[in-house]
């Protein structure tokens, strides 16, 4: 984690990040992936779950009415700094791959992880059961989950969720979906 070292933004902040980052449920399926580890953080009726989508915090219909951006600020100097907590619970190879995350962050954008220092908003990350966030920055203190089997198959949980603490939704939802995918609505689970 070290100081910033690019004066200017590679263009990931602009327009969109590099390829490799791109939050893809494929890229941690398995034996355990986001949505089998969430599965009892869904409720009976997923319409009313805290979650949407598997695992991104609901957004309060309040905060859409009173904030006009939910994206970090870019400073002067083209670097986007997200300051964060870290619980004290993670052993060290948990604490390991959420720090080798945000380096990896840091070779391809301008995006730069700091430890939190009283900042305004940041990102408090804490193994609360599950493995979650919200989307994009929420104001104040906003939790990331990363239970310990978000763990399990090395960063790639951790990599997905903090896309989503940069303003990611997935790609499945996005405005031009549908020019590029057939979308097969039996095959959707309920909630989803
Ligand atoms: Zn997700």
């Amino acid at each position: 984690l070290g100081a910033p070292s690019a004066p200017t933004c590679p263009g990931a902040c602009s327009t969109s990040v590099a390829e490799g980052l791109t939050p893809e449920h494929s890229q941690v399926s398995g034996d355990k992936d986001i949505p089998a580890i969430n599965q009892g953080l869904i409720s009976e009726t997923p319409e009313s779950s805290f979650l949407v989508e598997g695992d991104i915090i609901r957004p309060s219909p309040f905060r859409l009415l009173s904030v006009t951006s939910n994206k970090w600020p870019k400073n002067i100097g083209g670097i986007v700094e997200v300051p964060f907590l870290l619980s004290s619970k993670y052993d060290e190879p948990s604490r390991q791959a959420i720090l080798e995350a945000f380096a990896e962050f840091e070779r391809s954008t301008c995006i730069r992880f700091v430890a939190y220092q009283g900042q305004r908003d940041f990102i408090s990350i804490l193994p609360m059961s599950g493995c979650f966030s919200g989307v994009g920055r929420s104001g104040g203190m906003q939790v990331v989950s990363l239970a310990p089997t978000c763990f399990q198959k090395g960063r790639g949980i951790v990599l997905h969720e903090l896309m989503h603490v940069l303003g990611f939704w997935h790609e499945h939802a996005r405005a031009d979906r549908d020019r590029y995918i057939r979308v097969n609505w039996n095959e959707i689970l309920p909630g989803f």
